[in-house]
């Protein structure tokens, strides 16, 4: 394809020519429309230019689009105040990507770790779990214990050890004085949607409480929503002291930030941290937009009512189609269906494309489903249809 030959070769060769979206649905250039539970990857949780929120974004651009950090931007501040309402007391920092938001939390744990010991550099790891993704930056790949990602690109960044996903000896054993931090997804995403446990986490705030290590969680992916929860890490109840967030709060205009507990907030002191664009009028809009019709339509209520019958059909299809179902995993619109033989996730991936369905793989042999949080009970249904007749077509064809 022509689109290759001044691109960097860092993706694989693109499915179909993307041009419109609108509502749940990806136009190609052929004028086919696709089913999107793709969403740019958990990014745009309204769905494709959801009238309010191009409203919003056109007005901001004709008003103010940049100006950085040199200024006071309301938007950017009504936004804080709105992320500390649903996260608990705090501050939020703004950003542009999940990476960006990753890396931000690593160096909180390296001030935790400095103000707890006393000097620099000698409480700064951080714990973080086998099969997480984190995100492409330095700090990112560093808390990604996977050969896909290190790959070609050592010496890591120092400073990181791997527990094992709701095994709390694996980090019970880890966490030492030279510990500052332990960080998770909530849900494992990229690496084939494995939730963090209640029991786990719970035990794992206790655990970080008693040996003064920050509880950091990486809600770039399960969070805004889509578990059902604003956070996915409110279903067990606990307290994070840190969270990181970005694909779906700008609803497809980049945005990240980081909320830190009131107690750490001020670890982070002016000329410390910064970027160039974090926090935008114009991200910090997109973002206002997202948050306003997630509350006025109620999107989180409804995630969390669709889903439940939604995830049964799914399960149902497991059982139908045993050879190629292992299991059903997730929360709310962010689903992953275990597949067998191996690499099967790529192969039913590209034959519901087909059927006009858009999925995403993810590790373990996962295909992801991760709707927009406005899908409705019979959008959601309509996906299993075409992941049945997927799946039977699949099975028809040595
Ligand atoms: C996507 C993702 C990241 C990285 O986000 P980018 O915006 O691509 O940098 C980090 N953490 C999790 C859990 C993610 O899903």
């Amino acid at each position: 394809m022509d689109h290759y030959k001044t691109l960097i070769k860092n993706y694989a060769a693109p499915a179909f020519t993307a041009v419109r979206g609108q509502g749940l649905y990806l136009y190609d250039d052929a004028g086919r429309a696709y089913l999107d539970f793709s969403t740019g990857i958990a990014v745009n949780a309204l769905g494709h230019s959801h009238p309010r929120w191009v409203a919003a974004v056109q007005a901001q651009a004709a008003e103010l689009t940049h100006c950085s950090n040199l200024f006071a931007i309301p938007g950017q501040q009504k936004l804080a105040d709105r992320l500390v309402a649903k996260a608990g007391p705090g501050r939020v920092l703004f950003c542009n990507s999940g990476a960006e938001s990753n890396d931000a939390l690593i160096k909180l744990a390296r001030l935790h770790g400095k103000r707890v010991n006393g000097a620099e550099g000698k409480r700064f790891t951080v714990v973080a779990a086998h099969n997480a993704f984190h995100g492409r930056t330095f700090g990112g790949m560093g808390a990604t214990p996977q050969e896909k990602i290190q790959g070609g690109f050592r010496p890591m960044l120092d400073g990181f050890k791997f527990g094992r996903l709701n095994d709390i000896k694996s980090f019970e054993e880890l966490i030492d004085d030279t510990v500052a931090a332990v960080f998770l997804e909530s849900i494992q995403g990229e690496g084939g949607v494995f939730p963090a446990e209640p029991q786990f986490l719970q035990e794992l705030r206790a655990l970080c409480t008693e040996r003064n290590t920050l509880l950091m969680l990486d809600e770039v992916q399960c969070g805004i929503g889509r578990s059902g929860h604003f956070f996915a890490f409110e279903k067990s109840g606990i307290q994070p002291d840190a969270i990181g967030m970005a694909k779906g709060l700008g609803g497809g205009f980049p945005i990240g930030a980081i909320w830190v507990a009131e107690a750490y907030a001020e670890l982070f002191q002016p000329g410390s941290h910064g970027t160039t664009f974090g926090g935008s009028p114009l991200a910090s809009a997109a973002a206002n937009a997202v948050l306003d019709v997630i509350e006025e339509e109620e999107l989180i209520e409804k995630v969390a009512a669709n889903s439940a019958p939604w995830h049964a059909e799914l399960k149902g299809l497991a059982e139908k189609y045993p050879s190629q179902i292992d299991c059903v995993r997730g929360a709310g619109y962010m689903v992953g269906l275990a597949l067998k033989p191996e690499g099967h996730n790529l192969k039913v991936t590209a034959a519901a494309r087909e059927k006009q369905l858009l999925i995403v793989p993810a590790g373990h042999n996962v295909v992801r489903l991760l709707p927009p949080l406005t899908a409705t009970q019979e959008q959601l249904n309509q996906s299993v249809t075409i992941l049945e007749e997927t799946l039977t077509t699949l099975a028809n064809t040595p």
